[in-house]
């Protein structure tokens, strides 16, 4: 069975779809400081990647490079067979195919949840308003907020907001989602509600990475869990591999820390 939204086949077992994101050897500098040492990170179609690690470690500089807000001095990036160099057209291309989710949540404050959603759509993707409010309206039926559509973000709570920036992202139907610890500033009793909308979309296909503190999220999740230290990758596995018998002394010390 084909995936209805995604161009790959469900059934496939994970090891033998084809890669989305490719990154070889990726090397970055700010200034002297030698934020990502020789990165090599290959994602299948629909996987479910969780990025772990300690503060200051190159999470999101790595994430960040993915759709080129961040450039890379060394390596190659290629995202759906198109190669991330540093040229305009392709760096555009990408943008389109993924959909990015902060940990503040980024909403224009002067625009309704609705205008929010549907503004990128209107003007990238040139669909018309019509159109653009349908899709915008199932999408909050899909994040579970649709009775806030003319409302604006400040009226919302964080996870309300949260779930609109998901919207806005997917609004724009892209192969790819990532996200920078979309928790991290919610209040305990919000984190569940976005989560939630994320494990949704783990499950009906979308290849998504993820910076995330939330170990039983990636525990239920994540078909494979990155560990990053200082710009490095320490280890990599299953949730069962790096958290039930994890390799590397950095790997333990890491997880009794956090755990
Ligand atoms: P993480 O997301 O794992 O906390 P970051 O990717 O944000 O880590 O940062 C990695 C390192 O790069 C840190 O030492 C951070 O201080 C530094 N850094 C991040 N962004 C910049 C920047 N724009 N200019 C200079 N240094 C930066
Ligand atoms: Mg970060």
């Amino acid at each position: 069975m084909k995936n209805e939204e995604f161009d790959f086949d469900a059934n496939t077992p994970l090891e033998e779809r084809d890669d989305i994101i490719v990154c070889k050897g990726i090397n970055k500098w700010y200034g002297d400081l030698h934020v990502l040492k020789d990165v090599d990170v290959t994602v299948k179609h629909g996987e479910v990647v969780v990025i772990l690690g300690p503060s200051g470690s190159g999470k999101s500089t790595f994430i960040r490079t993915i759709n080129a807000l961040e450039e890379i001095q060394q390596g190659e990036i290629k995202v759906d067979g198109i190669d991330l160099s540093n040229d305009v057209a392709n760096i555009e291309a990408i943008r389109k195919e993924t959909g990015m989710v902060f940990q503040s949540f980024n909403l224009f404050p002067h625009m309704s949840v609705l205008k929010n959603i549907t503004l990128a759509p209107i003007w990238v993707r040139k669909w018309k308003k019509k159109k653009a409010e349908e899709v915008a309206m199932q999408l909050l039926e899909r994040v579970g907020i649709p009775e806030q559509a003319h409302k604006y973000p400040g009226q919302l709570s964080g996870g309300q907001q949260q779930r609109v920036a998901i919207a806005r992202a997917l609004a724009m139907q892209p192969k790819i989602m990532l996200f920078d610890e979309p928790t991290s500033a919610l209040d305990p009793e919000m984190i569940k509600e976005v989560l939630d909308v994320m494990k949704t979309l783990a499950k009906s296909g979308m290849t998504m990475l993820v910076v995330t503190h939330e170990m039983n999220f990636a525990r239920e999740v994540a078909d494979r869990i990155i560990l990053f230290d200082e710009g490095k990758i320490i280890e990599q596995g299953s949730p069962t591999e790096l958290f039930d018998n994890p390799k590397h002394e950095r790997t333990k010390l890491f997880l009794s820390q956090i755990l």
